[in-house]
C-alpha cells in the first residue's frame, strides 16, 4: 500500500444512496473489500424519493394484482420513453432482467405489493402500491400505435405498440417511501461488512500510470470535534426538506453545514486496489450548472439535496471523461390527482392544444416547456365537481395542497369559455375553437392528441375554469426538476468513456451521476430502476477488474485514520 493512502479497500464508492448502495452490495458479493463515502450521512435523495421503482414483464406484485405483462410489452413501451438514451440490446437486457432486479430488492429487504392502484394517478396513497406510473395507456390509445421507435419524441404520439401494464412498484410504506428503501439497502450494506465513512467528501481523483484512476483524495470530519460532527449531521438532517420545499430556505440553512466543512474537515487519502465508482448523484442543486445547461428548466423546484451539486460529474470530468444529456432535465406538472382533471384541455397562450392530458407528469412538463413554459387547463363545471369529490380520497398530504390549489386560487373562473380565456390572458378565440373540436369529436374518433377515450370528457357545462400550469415558483403547485444526464459510460460495464469511446481505467459510474436508462424521458419509477441497474453493474465490473496491487486486505476500523496533527483541525487552514 502506498505510504500516503490512508485508507485503502478493493472497490471505493463516492455517494450512498440507491446507486451507491447497490454498487457495494454487487461488489461485496463479489468478495470484494468494500468502502463507501458520503459527504453527508447517506441516503441522498433516494432517501427522500417516492421509492418507485419501475419494473415488469410479470413480477409477482403484477400477478397478484391479475396484470398480464411480458418482457417484450415492457421493452416495447420503454422504447418509446427511452430512445437511444442506451443501446436497444442494454434496454432488452434491463426488461429481461426485471422481474429478477425486484427479486433482488425484496431479497435485500425492500418490500412490495400487488395492490393495483384503480386511478392514473401522480402517486398513490397508502392504500396501493402498483400503479401506471408512466404514459402507458396513452402510449397504448395513441393512433398508429403501431411499433416502437428509439429516439422518437417523449411525446410524440403513435409510437406505443405494447399492450398497457401498471410497472410503478411503489415501496411499500406509508407516506413517501424512499426512506425505508434506503433504509433497507444500507441496512443490507453494512451487513456485507463493507464499511460506511460518512461526512467525508470526495473532492479529487487520484490517478496512476497511464491515467488509471488508482483513488479518491477526500475532506472528511473524522477526527473533527464531536460538536461539529454532530452539528455538521444535524443541520444537514434539518435543512433538507426545506431545501426540497423552498430552496432559498433550504440554502440558508445549509449554510453552517458547509462552513463546518471548511473549517473542520482535512485532507484523506483513499486507495482503490480494483476501482473507483461514482454515485454521488446529480445536479440540480448546482445553480451555475443549471443555468448552462437547462435554462429551459427556470422557474422549476430542484428535485435534490444540496449532494446533487454535480461533483460525481466534476470528479469525472476532471479525469477526463465526456458528458451526456445534461440538457435533459424532467420538468414535473401532473395534472392528476384528482383524476377527473385529466377529462380537461391543456392549451397554451395561443389556445391550441398542447399534449395528450393524460400523460405521465413529466411528459407533460416536456411539452408545456416546448411550448414556451406557459399553459392553461380548461375545465367545466361537471369536472370542477366530480374534481373536488375526488380529492379526499385519491390524495396523499402534499398532493391535497396542491389540489385544493388547482381547483381555487390556481383558477380563473367565467361563464363562456372566451371569457375564461380572456381572464386568463388566453387568445379567446383559440381556446374556443380547441375546446369545440374537442367537445365535437365521438368516442370513436381518436383524439388527434392521442388520449384514451377513457380519459375523454367533453367540456361543455359552464361556468368554465381555466387552471394556470404554467412552469413558473409557486408554493403549492411546483413545477419539480430532476437532472437525467451525467457522465458517459459503457453500456456493458458501466465503465466510464472519453469522448473518442476509450475508457477512463478504474473509473466507473451509475445512477444520476451518469447517462442511463431515463436521460432521455423519464417516467416515475425509472430513476431508481436505473439506479439498481447501472449500481450493481457498476460494482460488479470495479469487482472484476485487475487488482493495482496484491488483493488488499480491508483495514480494520481501529487503524482508520485519526487526524494526522492532532489538533490541527482546530487551527485555521
Ligand atoms: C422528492 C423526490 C421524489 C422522487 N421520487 C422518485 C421515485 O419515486 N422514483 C424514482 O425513480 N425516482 C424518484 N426520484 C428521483 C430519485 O430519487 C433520484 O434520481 C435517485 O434517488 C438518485 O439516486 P443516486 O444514487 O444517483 O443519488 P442520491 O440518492 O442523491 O445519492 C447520492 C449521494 O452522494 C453523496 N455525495 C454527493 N457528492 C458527494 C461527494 N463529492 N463525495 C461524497 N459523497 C457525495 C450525497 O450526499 C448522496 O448521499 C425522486 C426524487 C425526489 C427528490
Amino acid at each position: 500500500m502506498p505510504p500516503d493512502w490512508d485508507v485503502e479497500a478493493d472497490v471505493v464508492v463516492v455517494g450512498f444512496g440507491a446507486a451507491g448502495a447497490c454498487a457495494a452490495l454487487a461488489a461485496a458479493a463479489a468478495g470484494c473489500s468494500v468502502l463507501v463515502l458520503d459527504r453527508f450521512g447517506g441516503g441522498g435523495a433516494t432517501a427522500l424519493s417516492g421509492g418507485v421503482v419501475y419494473a415488469g414483464g410479470g413480477t409477482p406484485q403484477q400477478r397478484a394484482a391479475g396484470v398480464t405483462d411480458t418482457p417484450e410489452a415492457m421493452f416495447g413501451y420503454l422504447s418509446t420513453e427511452v430512445g437511444d438514451a442506451v443501446p436497444a440490446g442494454t434496454l432488452r437486457e434491463f426488461c429481461d432482467g426485471s422481474v429478477a432486479m425486484l427479486a433482488w430488492l425484496e431479497g435485500h429487504g425492500v418490500p412490495f405489493e400487488g395492490s393495483l392502484c384503480p386511478d392514473k394517478t401522480s402517486y398513490p396513497t397508502n392504500r396501493h402500491y402498483l400503479y401506471y406510473s408512466g404514459s402507458e395507456l396513452s402510449a397504448a390509445a395513441a393512433p398508429g400505435a403501431a411499433a416502437a421507435a428509439p429516439g422518437a419524441a417523449a411525446d410524440a404520439p403513435g409510437t406505443g405498440a405494447a399492450p398497457p401494464a401498471p410497472r410503478g412498484h411503489r415501496t411499500r410504506g406509508r407516506g413517501t417511501s424512499g426512506g425505508l428503501l434506503y433504509a433497507r439497502l444500507a441496512a443490507a450494506v453494512r451487513g456485507t461488512g463493507a464499511r460506511v465513512l460518512t461526512q467525508t467528501a470526495a473532492e479529487r481523483l487520484v490517478t496512476g500510470p497511464g491515467g488509471r484512476v488508482t483513488g479518491v483524495a477526500c475532506r472528511s470530519l473524522r477526527g473533527a470535534p464531536g460538536w461539529a460532527r454532530l452539528a455538521h449531521r444535524v443541520l444537514h438532517r434539518w435543512s433538507v426538506k426545506p431545501y426540497l420545499y423552498v430552496p432559498k430556505a433550504g440554502r440558508l440553512l445549509h449554510r453552517p453545514v458547509a462552513w463546518l466543512e471548511r473549517r473542520y474537515a482535512r485532507a484523506l487519502r483513499v486507495g482503490a486496489a480494483r476501482g473507483v465508482v461514482l454515485a454521488a448523484g446529480g445536479f440540480a442543486a448546482n445553480r451555475p450548472m443549471m443555468r448552462s445547461h437547462a435554462p429551459t428548466a427556470r422557474g422549476g423546484l430542484p428535485l435534490a439535496t444540496p449532494g446533487d451539486d454535480g461533483s460525481g460529474i466534476r470528479l469525472g470530468t476532471e479525469a477526463g471523461a465526456a458528458t451526456a444529456y445534461l440538457d435533459r432535465v424532467s420538468v414535473w406538472r401532473f395534472l392528476s390527482p384528482p383524476p377527473a382533471l385529466l377529462g380537461g384541455v391543456l392549451v397554451d397562450r395561443a389556445g391550441q392544444r398542447i399534449c395528450d392530458e393524460s400523460r405521465y407528469g413529466a411528459a407533460i412538463g416536456d411539452a408545456i416547456i416546448r411550448h414556451g413554459g406557459q399553459a392553461w387547463l380548461l375545465i367545466d363545471q361537471t369536472t370542477r365537481t366530480e374534481a373536488r369529490r375526488q380529492v379526499r380520497g385519491s390524495t396523499l398530504w402534499f398532493q391535497r395542497l396542491q389540489a385544493w390549489y388547482l381547483l381555487s386560487l390556481g383558477a380563473v373562473r367565467a361563464s363562456t369559455v372566451a371569457g375564461a380565456a380572456a381572464r386568463a390572458g388566453v387568445d379567446p378565440d383559440g381556446l374556443a375553437a380547441t375546446v369545440a373540436a374537442y367537445n365535437a369529436a365521438g368516442p370513436q374518433t381518436p383524439d388527434p392528441a392521442g388520449k384514451p377515450a377513457a380519459a375523454r370528457q367533453a367540456q361543455d357545462q359552464p361556468p368554465y375554469y381555466l387552471i394556470d400550469c404554467s412552469v413558473r415558483p409557486r408554493l403549492f403547485y411546483p413545477a419539480p426538476v430532476l437532472t437525467l444526464g451525467g457522465l458517459v459510460v459503457a453500456p456493458e460495464s458501466g465503465r466510464v468513456l472519453r469522448a473518442d469511446g476509450s475508457p477512463v481505467d478504474g473509473l466507473y459510474a451509475a445512477g444520476r451521476s451518469a447517462a442511463g436508462l431515463c436521460s432521455r424521458s423519464y417516467v416515475s419509477g425509472l430513476s431508481l430502476a436505473d439506479c439498481v441497474f447501472s449500481g450493481r453493474r457498476a460494482g460488479r465490473s470495479a469487482a472484476a477488474a485487475q487488482a493495482l496491487l496484491p488483493r488488499v486486505r480491508f483495514i480494520p476500523w481501529r487503524a482508520w485514520p485519526v487526524p494526522r496533527a492532532p489538533g490541527r483541525c482546530r487551527g485555521r487552514r
